[in-house]
């Protein structure tokens, strides 16, 4: 026999509850622990996982391939085509290694749970014990309620709840043991799990070989990266980090939202690293700095909390029901434009072509730039929410369907749709000297001073025309009025 741990986005051996209760099992039960990953070319593409996230996730297997072998653990990467199999592949494994029980770590979004309850099914029938835990964010779906016993909509006062619950329950932030171990028996029982590879990316998910070798370069995959990452942050930055968060040329960020969606890192290892430096001992009090940053993490468990209690925003439906009929524009031309960041606002483009270039953008400009698509363009948050999807490294489905749904005006906790970003203002107040723009913007990397926030309205025309760079493809006060009138006329019954 053999105990499983299933591993999905929790893609670490460090601090993973699962992980820990598996190898705990298969201590009690002197039997050795064996890791699976099921690699699923449609879900990637039901999904719309990037490929640089796809490869993000099999350079860090192949990393967790070899720390699990030394410590005669192995880890078996199957592949199924069709994701409906993957509860019966999964079954017919186990049997064949006479295993009597599984763990995995929970996922929330609608159509995982609905393959784990398929699972649980058929290990029921098979005599198999299914454990699932929870594990991607610090506190659980569902305990937190407001004082008539509901999930929160507004972030402040969930967020209050949130803080007093995990001091109230400090064993929430208490590290999982790292599995030990196995018996020394495995290398032979088990040979042909060691010896398998980890697969190339799918065919509909394959980065250029260019960009593979680019993207290893900025984004060293697996969780020895992220917690140096990690570390670096909490010495170096966070300090400073609510002065500096919202500038994207400061690099002040701690830029682990790829392994905190990957799983390269638990949510809770940083809460509790961030804790630990802050001279209350707290996630709040103390320096202004870490309480924010431990703030900022919140929102990644907020969201998934969001989508536990209203599963429906996993099927293309706004938060706000009655943000359901609002008329927007069909246009292609602005579509592509906003894709491939030709807009002629350069704020916007620089982040366009920031996500395009690495796979990631600043906070501040995901929120600019979904502003623009759905109250500038009045395109639909959704073509947005797509487009960031299948090309975010860090996509991640309930804090990117959060974010747009804030920005858009239609999600959980949302800027009350006559709140308007002006991306000129926006590009004045958070890129002060327009060297985020310069980084990303070629054509305006010769424009002084603050033209180049608006190179066609202040003299630097000649310059942006001579080296291509679009006029500007709306005019902003117009859209505003536009965006204005269509919301209040969309806007239906709740
Ligand atoms: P830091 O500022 O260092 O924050 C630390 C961590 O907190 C992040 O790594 C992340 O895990 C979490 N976090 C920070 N801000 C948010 C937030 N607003 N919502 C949820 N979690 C947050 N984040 C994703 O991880 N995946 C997405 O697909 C995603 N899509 C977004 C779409 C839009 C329209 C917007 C406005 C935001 C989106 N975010 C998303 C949130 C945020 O932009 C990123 O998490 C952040 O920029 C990552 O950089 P960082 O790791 O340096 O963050």
């Amino acid at each position: 026999g053999a105990v499983v741990h299933w591993f999905k986005r929790d893609l670490r051996l460090r601090d993973n509850r699962g992980l820990s209760l598996a190898a705990a099992k298969a201590k009690e039960n002197g039997v050795p622990l064996i890791c699976i990953f099921l690699v699923s070319p449609q879900d990637y593409q039901a999904h719309l996982t990037s490929a640089s996230r796809v490869d993000f996730e099999l350079r860090t297997l192949k990393i967790m391939k070899e720390d699990l072998a030394a410590l005669d653990i192995p880890l078996y990467v199957d592949t199924v085509e069709k994701k409906k199999e993957a509860p019966s592949r999964l079954i017919s494994l186990m049997e064949s290694w006479g295993v009597k029980h599984v763990f995995c770590n929970l996922e929330y979004e609608v159509d995982e749970l609905r393959r784990e309850e398929k699972l649980v099914k058929m290990c029921l029938d098979k005599g198999i014990a299914f454990e699932a835990v929870h594990d991607d964010v610090v506190v659980q779906p569902g305990a937190l309620r407001t004082g008539q016993g509901k999930q929160y909509a507004v972030y402040s006062p969930w967020y209050r709840a949130w803080v007093a619950y995990i001091h109230a329950h400090p064993e929430l932030l208490q590290e999982s043991e790292k599995p030990g171990k196995n018996p020394s028996d495995t290398r032979n029982k088990f040979a042909g799990l060691f010896k398998g590879e980890v697969p190339s990316a799918p065919s509909n998910k394959r980065l250029s070989p260019e960009d593979q070798k680019r993207f290893e370069q900025l984004w060293p995959a697996g969780e020895h990266e992220a917690f140096q990452r990690l570390g670096r942050f909490l010495t170096e930055k966070i300090g400073r980090y609510k002065d500096t968060r919202n500038f994207p040329a400061a690099m002040s960020t701690a830029v682990v939202s790829v392994h905190h969606s990957a799983g390269t890192l638990a949510a809770r290892t940083s809460v509790r690293m961030a804790r630990d430096v802050n001279s209350t001992k707290k996630l709040d009090g103390g320096n202004d700095g870490i309480k924010g940053w431990i703030s900022e993490v919140a929102w990644r468990d907020f969201y998934k909390h969001v989508l536990t209690n209203w599963p429906y925003v996993c099927m293309y439906k706004p938060f706000k029901y009655k943000y359901t009929n609002i008329e927007w524009e069909y246009n292609n031309d602005h579509f592509k434009a906003w894709c491939e960041g030709k807009t002629g606002f350069p704020i916007v483009d620089a982040s366009m072509r920031q996500l395009n270039t690495i796979g990631y953008m600043h906070n501040r400009c995901r929120m600019i730039v979904a502003s623009f698509l759905a109250k500038d363009l009045l395109l639909d948050w959704r073509l947005g929410e797509r487009y960031f999807m299948e090309h975010l490294i860090d996509g991640d489905f309930a804090s990117n369907n959060g974010g747009w749904g804030f920005s858009a005006s239609t999600g959980v906790d949302p800027q009350p749709y006559f709140r308007i970003f002006n991306p000129l203002l926006q590009s004045e107040k958070f890129d002060v000297d327009g060297e985020y723009i310069r980084k990303w913007v070629e054509e305006l990397r010769d424009v002084e001073g603050k033209a180049v926030h608006d190179p066609y309205g202040r003299g630097a025309g000649n310059i942006a025309k001579k080296n291509g760079y679009p006029k500007p493809i709306v005019e902003h006060s117009q859209c505003r009025d536009r965006a204005l009138a269509r919301y209040k006329a969309g806007i239906g019954r709740d």
